[in-house]
């Protein structure tokens, strides 16, 4: 007799979703990964990765930082390596847009670790570089072309390559290629890669207009999601002090690096201008700091970034466009010295920090003529972030529910309750109150840091096109060329 207790099932073999042999890898890609101590697939690459290979359309909500590179790239090699075809000169096989050059740098660095033990060749494009030189690495036939949408445009108008071979296009970071004017130059590209082709849209923000270009060109796709758009990695604490100027953010700011000598610490200018004079002052006191915006040259931004990623500078000065997608994990802190004029941007902003998972501290500047800006990332993320000193101006403490958040200083906002870290202060030291910090950071008292530091330059007024308030570009305006965008950023 068979008890109930001695009932065994038989032994079934379980998928484990996370491994990427069982997402569907062959063991040549599985074998790179593990060299690359990519051991687990995340959470995006497990729920992208079988929809790509089975063929599928793609919408892929999702922040850099998830590993999305991989999510779109390892499937879309993996059927680039089972059709053996080379592709013909000047002709590509796959073509991934991208909004800025740090971010087709970045891609396609991932790409080639990927590849690197298979025949397969990823060619860059970007503004900024010499475009004769793009030109003739195109000439031999590309496998994975990763671009900028305007130079791309330029390229095929010297005919210096055509897309009609292409069987993949991925946009990522299409929300931001949208900020950034690029959408007619998306259409454009759009139809003339054929339309047999599989398309993968990711972005990191749903916006209505993202959802009108992928209905137009995607065919059902799937949709995968990781991060709710508009929620900030809930590793990241949040915090902003509210001050009467702009002497009161570098004062603030200047005692709160000083505080974290051993941070990394990324701070966003609203404009060039703006982020080099920062820059200037804080390489001045005594910081290593550089910057990186549009009117550096993409050799300046590279080595600003390479030197900031090594750890030999510890503050980088950045604008919106120039810092987008940059994955540099050792960022402990990320600055909103300005806040920016987009929500969006925010959320872009702050998920540069607790990357791979660790931890990471967001910390704002609000004057009073920016506390709409303020009041408006609230209202998106859904949360009142902590006010670490100062007092909220009339505009946010009267908000759509009238409730007073004055007094509530470092204990106050939803997002710390909601968080269960109420009331604990990490262990690096995001902030000095107020007044200390005011007092503390003065040029009299200030403990100087024994840094000093190479300077570079120049000015701004971020590039955004917005659409009826709603920080969305207008349909239908006519847009600047990338240059010009390159020259406004
Ligand atoms: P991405 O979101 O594509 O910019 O990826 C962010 C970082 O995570 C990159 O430095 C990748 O090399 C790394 N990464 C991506 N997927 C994995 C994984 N499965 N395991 C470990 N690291 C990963």
């Amino acid at each position: 007799m068979v008890r109930s207790g001695d009932l065994r099932l038989a032994p079934r073999k379980v998928f484990d979703l996370t491994t990427f042999h069982d997402l569907g890898l062959s063991k040549t890609i599985v074998d790179t990964l593990t060299a690359l101590g990519f051991e687990k697939a995340t959470p995006i690459q497990a729920k992208a990765i079988p929809l790509v290979l089975e063929g599928s359309d793609l919408i892929g909500l999702a922040q850099t930082g998830t590993g999305k590179t991989a999510a779109f790239g390892l499937p879309m090699i993996e059927k680039l390596l089972a059709d053996a075809r080379r592709p013909d000169p000047r002709n590509i096989r796959a073509l991934i847009l991208a909004p800025t050059r740090e971010l087709v740098n970045q891609i396609a660095e991932n790409l080639r670790d990927f590849v690197k033990k298979t025949p397969l060749r990823v060619v860059t494009v970007v503004g900024g570089a010499s475009i004769n030189k793009q030109s003739e690495m195109l000439s031999r036939g590309t496998d994975i072309l990763v671009a900028t949408p305007g130079r791309l445009l330029d390229l095929v108008a010297r005919k210096s390559v055509t897309l009609t071979q292409a069987r993949y296009l991925v946009l990522d970071e299409a929300d931001q290629m949208l900020d950034l004017g690029f959408i007619h130059d998306l259409r454009k590209i759009s139809k003339m890669v054929p339309k047999n082709r599989q398309t993968l849209l990711f972005s990191a923000t749903m916006p209505k207009l993202i959802g009108e270009l992928a209905g137009e060109y995607l065919v059902n796709p799937k949709k995968v999601e990781v991060t709710p758009p508009g929620k900030a990695a809930d590793k990241v604490e949040q915090y902003v002090h509210h001050v009467p100027g702009k002497d009161q953010k570098a004062q603030i700011l200047r005692k709160t690096l000083t505080d974290n000598p051993d941070g990394l610490s990324l701070v966003f200018s609203r404009t060039k201008h703006g982020a080099e004079k920062l820059m200037k002052h804080l390489d001045h006191i005594g910081f290593k700091a550089a910057s990186i915006h549009g009117n550096k040259s993409q050799g300046q931004r590279e080595r600003a970034l390479k030197a900031f990623r090594d750890g030999e500078i510890r503050v980088l000065v950045a604008t919106d466009v120039a810092a987008r997608g940059i994955d540099i994990p050792g960022v402990t802190h990320v600055y909103n010295y300005d806040l920016p004029e987009v929500p969006d941007a925010y959320v872009h902003r702050i998920g540069r920090t607790a990357r791979n998972g660790r931890d990471g501290i967001a910390i704002a500047f609000c004057t009073p003529d920016e506390a709409h800006l303020l009041r408006d990332i609230e209202k998106l993320m859904g949360i009142q972030i902590t006010v670490a000193s100062g007092e909220a101006p009339a505009v946010i403490t009267a908000g759509p529910g009238g409730k007073s958040r004055k007094g509530r200083g470092n204990g106050g906002g939803g997002q710390r309750s909601g968080s269960g870290r109420a009331g604990q202060r990490p262990a690096r030291k995001p902030f000095s109150d107020g007044a200390q910090a005011a007092e503390g950071a003065a040029p009299s008292g200030a403990k100087r840091p024994q840094h000093g530091r190479p300077a570079q330059k120049q000015g701004e007024r971020q590039n955004r096109n917005h659409g009826g308030g709603n920080g969305r570009p207008q349909q239908g305006k006519p847009r600047r060329s990338e240059g010009q965008r390159r020259e406004q950023a």
